[in-house]
């Protein structure tokens, strides 16, 4: 069932996306040679609870996992799409891109957050990919505006990275969801899809949208800890996503 927020739930959503995503920077900038996946999640903690927040993926049990996600942050790396666990032995090193997603739980509500950066020095072709999958972020929140469905998020998302030179693989037995009073709520918005159809947005709505595109198979494979995605060909993978709220007219961006 899709939720319409209320006025005053809204007004904490805005102001918990803006904690969300001043995290979020101060952590990109600890992206460097050297520095562990593990240490970047203790940090990432310590600044939400600094907040007086609570980190949403910690102890997050998604619908059928064996066991609850150990960490605050999620950091994939290159060939990693999503939802990679922290670890002490792993290191960032020079042209090496990093995708870090973050929830957090501001007075009772969720939002969620991704970014992909470069450590250092990358590849050209990892460089465009970040790019890519950011504008075609920036496209689907373009075409999330109420009376707009579902399907024209993805349609948008999916036509602009279509259109792009490189045979980019768009991910899709993932997706953005709606957010707000859980971390993962109705409706599912697929990063790829048929304008008009599906769910109709209504202003009201929060929902995250989050791109991961690869460069090359959109196919994708889970790690033996239930959790990491990685790209079925090796080949890199990059994710950004806010967290955003539909209204009348353009949606407005609350991770920011
Ligand atoms: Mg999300």
């Amino acid at each position: 069932m899709v939720i319409i927020k209320t006025p005053e739930e809204i007004e904490v959503l805005r102001e918990g996306g803006k904690h969300l995503a001043a995290v979020l920077y101060k952590l990109k900038e600890k992206v460097t040679p050297g520095i562990s996946t593990k240490d970047l999640d203790i940090y990432a903690e310590k600044l939400i609870r600094e907040l007086g927040d609570v980190p949403a993926f910690l102890n997050y049990r998604p619908e059928g996992a064996k066991t609850p996600f150990p960490a605050s942050l999620c950091v994939s790396i290159n060939d990693e799409v999503v939802h990679g666990i922290p670890n002490k032995k792993r290191i960032f090193k020079e042209g090496d891109i990093v995708s870090l997603d973050l929830g957090l739980k501001h007075k009772g509500l969720f939002t969620d957050m991704a970014i992909t950066v470069p450590v250092g020095k990358v590849s050209s072709s990892s460089q465009k990919l970040m790019e890519v999958t950011e504008r075609a972020l920036q496209v689907g929140i373009n075409a999330a505006q109420g009376g707009n469905t579902v399907g024209d998020i993805g349609h948008a998302v999916e036509s602009f990275v279509r259109a792009q030179k490189g045979n980019y693989g768009i991910v899709e037995v993932l997706s953005g969801h709606g957010v707000g009073r859980a971390i993962h709520e109705d409706p599912y918005i697929p990063n790829f899809g048929k304008a008009g159809k599906g769910e109709k947005l209504v202003p009201g709505m929060v929902v995250a949208i989050e791109p991961m595109i690869n460069l090359g198979t959109k196919n994708v494979t889970i790690d033996e800890d239930g959790y990491t995605f990685r790209t079925a060909d090796g080949k890199n993978s990059a994710h950004f996503e806010h967290t955003i709220l539909i209204t009348e007219g353009g949606a407005e961006i609350l991770t920011k």
